[in-house]
């Protein structure tokens, strides 16, 4: 073993070592739609105005807080009142730092995170990296909770965190409310149920508004699907006692100067993002009715920016479509309920169209 091989073994985690990082697809020159992204630009006039106000922040000195956009948020996004946000570098930071906060020890037993799978990934890999165990309990066929085996899990493993994505990534629907609302009343005072809202923008169903029901309720969102997402910002909210043991984990100065401004600025034009997120879901609904009337293909419903579909063999078609120049998601090898499923973001009209003919090709 070389000296590097034999550090690496005599420092890094072994289950770290077993992993692969998480690998981003060089898009350039594909019509990309594997990752969920608004594909509007902002308005031409307001990135000017953006720019203009970019220039006038001061990058020398730390981001001295965020709470003028913290308030920017709770005001415009539906946070009830009496309700704070806490930020994140991107709503994967605010996973992992509810997994750091919760991965409690005690010898030969470890804190459990839940999720329903298949689910988004980072909710193995944060529980994983935090020291906690991952329970994954499978959804039905129809991608529906499982209402009897979750309620099983729950009573035998008293999750810290349960993570419901609403709607789910990478399946598309929404969950049950009377289900989550279930849950959060088995969890009682031994487990945190955070409602993951990443697709709110389209789904227009949350559960921000009913925090003051739930006192063991964390809601979740980011603005990266709004069609920011180059910016790495996610919020969510519970109650403030709650919120304040999870600022402490949370890493000094961890949401940037630029990207608080660029938020607050987008904020103050939020019409324009809810008219995209508006656009999406109507491209959305027009795409899946296409699709369904291909031979061989299986659309599931979906309240998100995404389609979720079964064809006969995925890895032909993905095959095909990147030889087409069309970036999407293969997602058979992910879990076996998804077995040649393909994720596909929605765009704009010509990229969808310009993906419904190559994909059509694809098929034969
Ligand atoms: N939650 C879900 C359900 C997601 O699908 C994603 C992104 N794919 C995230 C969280 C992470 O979002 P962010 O860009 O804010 O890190």
């Amino acid at each position: 073993m070389s000296f590097l091989d034999q550090l690496i073994s005599n420092t890094v985690r072994a289950d770290v070592r077993a992993v692969k990082s998480y690998q981003v697809a060089d898009a350039s020159g594909y019509i990309k739609l594997d990752a969920m992204e608004n594909p509007y630009p902002l308005p031409q006039h307001l990135r000017e105005e953006l720019g203009a106000r970019l220039a006038g922040v001061a990058l020398n000195r730390y981001p001295p807080s965020y709470a003028s956009l913290q308030a920017a948020i709770c005001a415009k996004l539906g946070v009830p009142a009496g309700y704070d946000v806490m930020l994140g570098n991107g709503s994967d930071e605010l996973i992992s730092i509810l997994a750091m906060a919760c991965a409690h020890q005690e010898p030969g037993k470890r804190a459990v995170l839940l999720a329903p799978v298949p689910a988004f990934v980072m909710y193995a890999r944060s529980a994983q990296f935090a020291g906690m165990d991952f329970v994954g309990v499978p959804l039905q066929a129809d991608f529906s909770l499982d209402m009897p085996a979750m309620l099983a899990a729950i009573e035998q493993h008293r999750p810290a965190l349960v993570f419901l994505a609403y709607p789910n990534n990478p399946t598309g629907n929404l969950f049950a409310t009377a289900d989550i609302e279930r849950i959060l009343a088995a969890l009682g005072d031994t487990g945190i149920a955070v409602v993951d809202e990443a697709y709110e923008p389209f789904a227009q169903h949350s559960f921000m508004g009913r925090l003051p029901e739930f006192e063991n309720l964390v809601v979740m969102r980011t603005v990266s699907k709004l069609g920011l997402a180059g910016i790495r910002l996610g919020y969510m909210s519970a109650e403030p006692a709650l919120l304040a043991q999870f600022e402490k984990v949370r890493p000094p100065y961890n949401v940037n100067v630029l990207t608080q401004a660029a938020a607050e600025f987008a904020l103050d034009h939020i019409d324009v993002l809810n008219a995209q997120a508006d656009l999406l879901n109507s491209a959305r609904d027009a795409l899946a009715l296409r699709l369904a009337e291909l031979p061989g293909v299986t659309v599931f419903p979906s309240k998100a920016n995404f389609l979720l579909i079964r064809v006969a063999d995925s890895d032909d078609v993905c095959a095909k479509l990147l030889a087409r120049r069309v970036l999407i998601k293969n997602m058979s090898k992910m879990h076996a309920a998804l077995a040649n499923c393909l994720r596909i973001s929605v765009s704009t009209p010509e990229e969808n169209s310009l993906f419904y003919d190559a994909f059509k090709a694809s098929l034969v």
